[in-house]
């Protein structure tokens, strides 16, 4: 059971950007990545611990379901997410990865870092957004905007993490290279730099704005279109929109998870409606046409049978919630709820009474004869 915060494994604040994540990540992962301490077994474990971290923080999904509960999110059930306990030293993440797809793309040649060419063209991230709607918003069908939480260069230091005025410095221990070799005898040992945690660059004095990281959070207004009968927690997806691609890598996609408001009146059942619909004794008695509400607006006429029971359902065909993918529309599920006279005049009780002289119903003969049983 994982206790530990994830945040604190990574050495990052809870408001960290997905840049400082992924940035103290590489920077630790390649720390103690196990193929470097070869003598220390206690680098596998934490190596796992802030694998498993990563793998949560760096996807804006699980990361806000963690902010939201971390308890649960451990829990066991419903998605929970385990740390990999494979023991078997095997490790998704080759060494030799940490050291490519620079951050800074194509910075990397304004600051010489000639060794850390091997910058792919990658798929910018999946963003997910949530949008709140309407009732009938949701049923008709809506365009609406979407703000989408983005992040992007800062535009106090454009991208650099470096104050104003200044800019990232070679590092003087690697000289940009971001790792340093050291001579085995035999064999030269390349290692990542200490110095400037294999960025190949120092940032002396960090910008205020973005606290070094070079990135800042903001937002971006999205339009995107609600088919027809959209579903509260439904996940639609517009292509191209997530965050953009690295080193001309198409960008990523964006899904808008619809949150729609509670009607007090519809509930929601599949592609269906249901609405309870208060009937009098003597309707329920003797039949009657009803006037229902439609999700929709306005009314349709429901006839009620002569002794319709309390809790009966009725279906209205058609009148539920249009299909967002097309085809026929769900139904309108029309429950009763018979009302009984919570006070009686004097001439409704004499009339009652008279009715039971006359109505000789054993309703609950039945059930005690079945209780004996
Ligand atoms: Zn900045
Ligand atoms: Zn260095």
């Amino acid at each position: 059971m994982e206790t530990k915060d994830l945040y604190k494994i990574l050495g990052v604040s809870k408001k960290a950007s997905q840049e400082d994540i992924r940035r103290s990540y590489r920077k630790l992962a390649r720390k103690y990545h196990p193929d470097a301490n070869r003598d220390d077994p206690k680098a596998e474990d934490r190596f796992k611990e802030i694998q498993h971290a990563y793998e949560v923080l760096s996807d804006p999904e699980k990361r806000r379901e963690y902010d939201e509960g971390p308890r649960t999110f451990f829990g066991g059930a419903g998605g929970a997410q385990q740390p990999p306990r494979d023991g078997t030293g095997s490790f998704s993440t080759d060494f030799s990865d940490l050291f490519g797809g620079g951050g800074f793309g194509d910075l990397g040649d304004i600051f010489g870092r000639s060794t850390r060419t091997r910058s792919a063209p990658t798929k910018g991230q999946d963003i997910t957004a949530n949008v709140n709607l309407k009732f009938r918003d949701a049923l008709n069908g809506v365009t609406t905007r979407v703000a989408v939480p983005v992040e992007e260069a800062c535009g106090e230091c454009r991208g650099t993490g470096a104050a104003p005025g200044t800019l990232p410095k070679t590092c003087p221990d690697c000289g940009a290279r971001g790792v340093r070799s050291r001579d085995q005898g035999f064999f030269a040992l390349s290692e990542p730099c200490a110095r400037c945690g294999g960025e190949g660059t120092i940032i002396e004095k960090p910008c205020a704005s973005c606290g070094g990281s070079g990135r800042v959070r903001s937002s971006r207004q999205v339009t995107v279109k609600i088919p027809p009968g959209a579903k509260d927690g439904m996940k639609i997806r517009v292509p191209g929109r997530g965050s953009g691609g690295k080193n001309g890598g198409p960008p990523g996609d964006l899904f808008v998870v619809t949150r729609v408001e509670e009607h007090p009146v519809f509930k929601r059942r599949g592609d269906d409606f249901v609405v309870e619909v208060p009937v009098s004794l003597v309707e329920a008695s003797l039949g009657a046409e009803i006037e229902v509400p439609k999700p929709q607006g306005g009314t349709v006429k429901l006839r009620l049978p002569a002794g319709t029971q309390n809790g009966k359902q009725f279906k209205v065909r058609g009148a539920g919630a249009p299909r967002p993918r097309g085809g026929e529309a769900g139904d309108l599920i029309v429950k009763t709820s018979v009302v009984v006279p919570k006070k009686l005049k004097k001439r409704e009780r004499e009339i009652l009474e008279a009715f039971d002289e006359v109505h000789d119903a054993d309703v609950r003969g039945d059930l005690l004869r079945r209780a004996r049983m």
